[in-house]
Formats: structure tokens, C-alpha cells, sequence
């Protein structure tokens, strides 16, 4: 029997996985260096947590999310996003007795049961930040910031930040209700999907990708003009601090989120080189979420975005992140003497922290030497019946070609 990878999912192979440490090290140095430290949890949870937070009727309850039962028939469900979680340890772990305000970061695989196609995948690898306690306009912006200086390091030049405000359970009310008469005189020319977010969730129309409702939904009212005072005072004061950070950005309040806990700021990071699924990232504020999990009013906004895509981007606009790492080294052993006394080497570099490649079937000198220049080593470190008579080693510098012979116990030193 041949076993298949489950369909939807994906290897990293060697030969990729460089390019996925770059972008993972770099998202890892900018929240670091953001002031934001890293939170692991586990990749499944109480089914309930979900269902909570992105409510029962949603897509990815229904119809995305891996459910199972373990032994004592706990309902459990592979996580379908990355919020949640840190939502739920947060609150488990009374983080806000700690500190007032928490940045947290995180990267891992997600799940979801979804048509796989192009940069799609069951499971796929986000990372995300979130920072809670604060509903500080400069916090919004500084999380826009963080994934605009990430993009940035990692060479990205295609990429649009489009913003919006959603604003809060107060002003939204209104808004629906506005939507409602404007979708309704219509409803029988819109998808069954649309027909029944006019009933639930109005605003989720403005989401539809059905051509049809698309051009419906183009003339609808905006939310920008629904906003209340202290809502737009919001808004203006994140754009204050994107201008100020330098951030371009264009407003699109076609930008919505379907679920209550939603509030002020939303964004969307684009590359339109990538067509129709042109989203790299997104966030927003959810002060409302804390609540609906917990019963606790704590403020909070975060990003989340997709390894896929992200590299998706990096090919397209050929950014180069580098290949395969180099050897500091590479030793060319001849003889049984040189055997011994180099693998004995090699243990010691190694625990010194060099990187240092030995073939043991490779016996000529020539072929070990090939060896060396095939796998872009700086030094190759020979050993053979002369170097042990004498108790040296020579260096040889594979980029310039000059050779050098130290004494045995210097090595390290040199390389
Ligand atoms: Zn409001
Ligand atoms: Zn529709």
C-alpha cells in the first residue's frame, strides 16, 4: 500500500523549508521587537470555545470545523483561527491581574475543512498578534504598524492596506437597520446565503461573493456614515497615527466583519498581484469578544495572516529569501588517524556552535574536497597522514583558495 498526504494539506520539504524559517524568524524578530512575546497553546480546544466566539451559525462552525470526541467523549475541535485561544488562556490564566496591558504573539497550524484550492489549504500556518487591555487608538495603529514593518523587512513592495471603522453595538444598530431597507426592496434577486444574512447579519451581504450581490451591495449605504461621535473620533484618531508612522493607507468601508464583538478599527492587508484572493492579513479591534467568552469587558485588537499567501506574494514579486544555510566548515579526513582525530574535532566545533559537514563514506581526498565546494562550506579543514605527524590541520578558504596550517587545538578559533 502507497499512503497519500490527506488531501488539502502539505509538506514543507527541505528544499522549501528555508524560505518558511525566513518568514517565520522575521515575523518573530518584528513582534519581539514590537514588544510582544510569544504565546503556545494547544492546536485543539472545547468545541464550545468556537462556537462562542464566532457563533453558532457561522461557515466555519457549520460547515470548517474539525470536530472529534476523545475517549471520555469530550467534544474537542482542531482550531479553526488563532484569537480564541489566546482569548481563552488569557482569561484561564488571569493575565490581566499580571499586567494592564498584554501583547501577545503566535504562530502555528490552523484547521479548517474547507474546498481546497489554489493557496487554500485544511491545514494552513498563520501567525497572528494580539494586544489586550488597551483601547488606545495608538494601539490600532501600532498593530497595523507591526505587519506593515514585517511586510517591509521581508522585502514586500505590492502590498495595500485598506482600513475601515465597523463601529461599535451603538451606531451599528443603526446601520443594519439602513442596510435592511436598502437590501430588502431586492431580496428576491439575491443568493439564498444573502436572503438569509438580510434575517441574521445584514451588513455580512457586503461580504458576498456573488457577482449579482456584489453589484447590489456596491450601491448600499456606507457605515462610515452611520459612525457615532466617540466611534468616528476613534477612527480619526488611528488614521492621526498611521500618518504619523508614515503608513499609506486607503479607507474601504466595504470592509466589514460579520460578528457583534467587532468594533472601530477593521483592516485588510492586499497584494492585488495575487487575483481574486488577494488577502494577505487582516484584523481589527473586537472589544466585544472578552465578553461573549468570559463576561469581562476588556478591550483588545489583533491581526492575523496566512504563511501561504505571504510566500505566494514573495514568489510573485521574486523576493529572494535566501537558500539552503552554509557550513562554516567541512572536514577532509584521510587515513584512519585523521579519522579519529577528526571526528573527535567535529564533536568539539559542533558543541562550540560551529556548523561543521563529514562524509565518513567519502574516502579520496579529491572526492571529499568536491564535497566541501558542493555544499558552499567557508573552510575546509584537512587531515591526512602529513597534518597528523605534525599535529596540525590544514585550512583551507574555499572562496580564496589560500591555505593556512594551525596548530590542531586552534581550530576553532580560526574558523
Ligand atoms: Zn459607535
Ligand atoms: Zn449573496
Amino acid at each position: 500500500m502507497q499512503y497519500k498526504i490527506p488531501r488539502g494539506t502539505f509538506d514543507i520539504l527541505p528544499s522549501e523549508s528555508h524560505r518558511w524559517q525566513k518568514v517565520i524568524s522575521t515575523f518573530r524578530e518584528t513582534a519581539l521587537s514590537f514588544g510582544y512575546e510569544e504565546i503556545v497553546t494547544p492546536i485543539f480546544e472545547q468545541v464550545e470555545l468556537f462556537e462562542r466566539s464566532s457563533g453558532e451559525s457561522s461557515d466555519i462552525i457549520q460547515k470548517e470545523m474539525y470536530r472529534f470526541q476523545d475517549k471520555k467523549e469530550r467534544w474537542l475541535a482542531l482550531r479553526p483561527e488563532g484569537t480564541a485561544p489566546v482569548v481563552r488562556s488569557y482569561l484561564e490564566n488571569h493575565m490581566e491581574a499580571g499586567a494592564r496591558i498584554n501583547k501577545l504573539y503566535y504562530i502555528g497550524p490552523m484547521f479548517r475543512y474547507d474546498r481546497p484550492q489554489a493557496g487554500r489549504y485544511r491545514q494552513f500556518y498563520q501567525y497572528g498578534a494580539e494586544c489586550i487591555g488597551s483601547h488606545h487608538p495608538f494601539y490600532d495603529a501600532e498593530i497595523i504598524s507591526l505587519q506593515t514593518t514585517f511586510l517591509n523587512r521581508l522585502g514586500l513592495k505590492d502590498i495595500k492596506l485598506e482600513i475601515n471603522s465597523v463601529g461599535c453595538p451603538n451606531c451599528s444598530k443603526d446601520y443594519d437597520k439602513a442596510l435592511i431597507d436598502y437590501f430588502s426592496p431586492h431580496i428576491e434577486e439575491l443568493c439564498p446565503d444573502c436572503q438569509n444574512r438580510l434575517k441574521t447579519k445584514p451588513r455580512r451581504l457586503l461580504d458576498c461573493k456573488v457577482p449579482h450581490c456584489k453589484s447590489i451591495a456596491g450601491k448600499a449605504p456606507s457605515m462610515l456614515d452611520y459612525l457615532d461621535a466617540e466611534c468616528r473620533k476613534h477612527f480619526e484618531q488611528v488614521q492621526d497615527y498611521l500618518k504619523l508612522m508614515n503608513i499609506p493607507y486607503d479607507i474601504n468601508p466595504r470592509i466589514v466583519r460579520g460578528l457583534d464583538y467587532y468594533t472601530h478599527t477593521a483592516f485588510e492587508f492586499l497584494n492585488p498581484a495575487l487575483g481574486a484572493q488577494n488577502a494577505i492579513s487582516g484584523g481589527g479591534r473586537y472589544d466585544g469578544l472578552f465578553n461573549q467568552i468570559g463576561g469581562k469587558d476588556i478591550p483588545a485588537v489583533g491581526i492575523a495572516g496566512g504563511f501561504e499567501r505571504l510566500l505566494l506574494s514573495l514568489e510573485t514579486e521574486m523576493i529572494d529569501l535566501g537558500g539552503k544555510a552554509k557550513p562554516d566548515a567541512y572536514l577532509v579526513l584521510v587515513g584512519e588517524e585523521a579519522r579519529k582525530k577528526g571526528t573527535k574535532l567535529l564533536a568539539d566545533m559542533r558543541q562550540s556552535g560551529f556548523s561543521v559537514i563529514y562524509d565518513p563514506e567519502k574516502e579520496s581526498f579529491k572526492a571529499q574536497l568536491k564535497a566541501a565546494d558542493n555544499q558552499s562550506a567557508r573552510y575546509a579543514l584537512i587531515i591526512g597522514e602529513d597534518e597528523i605527524a605534525r599535529g596540525i590541520v590544514t585550512v583551507k578558504n574555499l572562496q580564496t583558495g589560500e591555505q593556512q596550517e594551525i596548530d590542531a587545538d586552534e581550530v576553532s578559533e580560526l574558523v
